[in-house]
C-alpha cells in the first residue's frame, strides 16, 4: 500500500485508476453521507468526524473503551443445548447458528467481562450484534444470569449493553422465557444492594426492550440511538396516526422520561466512572445493609431499594429510587456546561426536589 492507495479519495482514485486498491479505506456517513478515512475514524471511536453520527462499534472497541487501561477478564458462559427444536425455516437454525460463529469467532450474541472502571468492580454484559442481530436465545439469557451472578459475588456493580432486534426467534418459546429470566437475574443484582446501569445502543428493540433493559437504575443511551419495542411503521400501521419525527431516538426518550443521560462516545468512560463511583462509593465502605456480607449491626432499612437510596444519597445524590431526580441528572450530564457538584445548598436543594 503507498501514499496513492493510502489517501486519495476513491472518486478521485477512479479518475487515476489505479484497479487494484482495497475498498474499505474510506467509508460514507450513513447520515451526512460525508468521507471518513478509515483511520480517522477508528482514532474517533466509530463516530462521524463530520457530523456526530455514532456508527456501530465492534464488541471488543466498545469494552475496551469502557474499562480502565481497556483491560477486562472475559467471564465463562455456561453452555446451553444448541437448536433444541431442531428449527428449520428458509434454512437450518443449527446452520445459521455455525455461520455466524465462524463470522464473529464468537459462541454466542452476548460477552460477560469483569474489569474495573473508575477504581469501581464492573460486570458488563455486552451484545454482539454481529451475532444473529443480537438476538436473545437460552445462551443469551445464561450469559445475562451469569453476568448478575458474578457481580453479587464479587460485590460489583453489572453494566449490561444490548444492541439487539429481540427475541430469537428460532427458539420459540424458550427464548421468552429469557425475558423472566434477565428480569430475576438484575434483580438479585439489586436486592445485593449493588447498582445496575443499562447502556442502551443502537437499536434495543424486541424483547429485550420489554426485559432487562427497561429496569436500569439508571438509563444511558448513545446519541441517535433506535430505542422501542415494535418498530415506527407497525405501530403507525396498528394506531393509525403519524408518529412524530425522531420518535424513538435516544433524544426522545429522553424527553419523555425513559433515558436519564445521552451520553457521546468520547465521554462514555468518564461518565460511567463519575456515576459508578458516586453509587458504589459507599457501597464498598460499608457493606450493603442486609446485602451478602451481612448488615453488622446496623439497623435494617425496611427494603433493600430503599437502602441503596439512602446511600447514595448519603455519597451526595438524591434519588428517588429507580429514577434519580431530574436536577441531579442535569448536575451529571457531561453535555451540560455548567456542571456543579451538589454540595451544601444545591445538595439541600436537590434533596427537597426528589421529595416533591
Ligand atoms: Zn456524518
Amino acid at each position: 500500500m503507498n501514499w496513492l492507495s493510502n489517501f486519495i479519495r476513491p472518486k478521485i482514485r477512479s479518475i487515476v485508476g489505479s484497479k487494484d486498491v482495497p475498498d474499505n479505506l474510506w467509508q460514507k456517513c450513513p447520515s451526512c453521507e460525508g468521507m471518513l478515512f478509515h483511520r480517522d475514524l477508528a482514532e474517533n471511536m466509530n463516530v462521524c468526524t463530520h457530523c456526530g453520527y455514532h456508527m456501530k462499534i465492534s464488541i471488543s472497541e466498545r469494552l475496551e473503551l469502557m474499562f480502565d487501561d481497556g483491560k477486562y477478564e472475559r467471564m465463562e458462559i455456561p453452555t446451553v443445548p444448541q437448536d433444541p427444536l431442531k428449527f428449520k425455516d428458509k434454512k437450518k437454525y443449527s446452520d445459521r447458528l455455525k455461520d455466524a460463529q465462524s463470522k464473529t469467532g464468537e459462541k454466542d450474541a452476548i460477552i460477560v467481562a469483569l474489569g474495573v472502571i473508575g477504581g469501581n468492580p464492573t460486570v458488563v454484559a455486552a451484545f454482539n450484534f454481529a451475532f444473529m442481530g443480537g438476538s436473545m436465545g437460552a445462551a443469551v439469557g445464561e450469559g445475562l444470569v451469569r453476568a448478575a451472578e458474578i457481580a453479587v459475588q464479587k460485590n460489583a456493580a453489572l453494566i449490561a449493553v444490548p444492541a439487539s432486534g429481540g427475541a430469537r426467534m428460532q427458539e420459540g418459546m424458550i427464548s421468552l422465557i429469557q425475558l423472566p429470566r434477565t428480569v430475576i437475574a438484575v434483580q438479585m443484582v439489586k436486592d445485593a444492594g449493588l447498582p445496575y446501569i443499562v447502556l442502551l445502543t443502537d437499536p434495543t428493540t424486541g424483547g429485550v426492550s420489554a426485559s432487562f433493559a427497561m429496569l436500569g437504575d439508571l438509563h444511558l443511551a448513545e446519541p441517535g440511538c433506535m430505542i422501542g419495542f415494535a418498530g415506527k411503521r407497525v405501530i403507525e400501521e396498528t394506531i393509525r396516526e403519524q408518529l412524530p419525527a425522531g420518535f424513538q431516538t435516544a433524544e426522545y426518550c429522553r424527553e419523555h422520561g425513559m433515558v436519564d443521560i445521552v451520553v457521546a462516545r468520547q465521554d462514555l468512560k468518564e461518565t460511567l466512572s463519575r456515576l459508578l463511583s458516586l453509587l458504589m462509593r459507599r457501597i464498598v465502605d460499608d457493606a450493603p445493609v442486609g446485602g451478602p456480607e451481612g448488615g453488622r449491626g446496623k439497623k435494617p432499612a425496611t427494603s433493600k431499594s430503599e437502602a441503596l437510596a439512602a446511600k447514595v444519597l448519603s455519597a451526595g445524590v438524591a434519588v428517588a429510587h429507580p429514577t434519580i431526580n431530574k436536577a441531579v441528572i442535569r448536575q451529571l450530564d457531561p453535555a451540560n456546561e455548567d456542571v456543579v457538584p451538589v454540595v451544601g445548598k444545591n445538595k439541600r436543594r436537590a434533596r427537597s426536589a426528589s421529595r416533591a
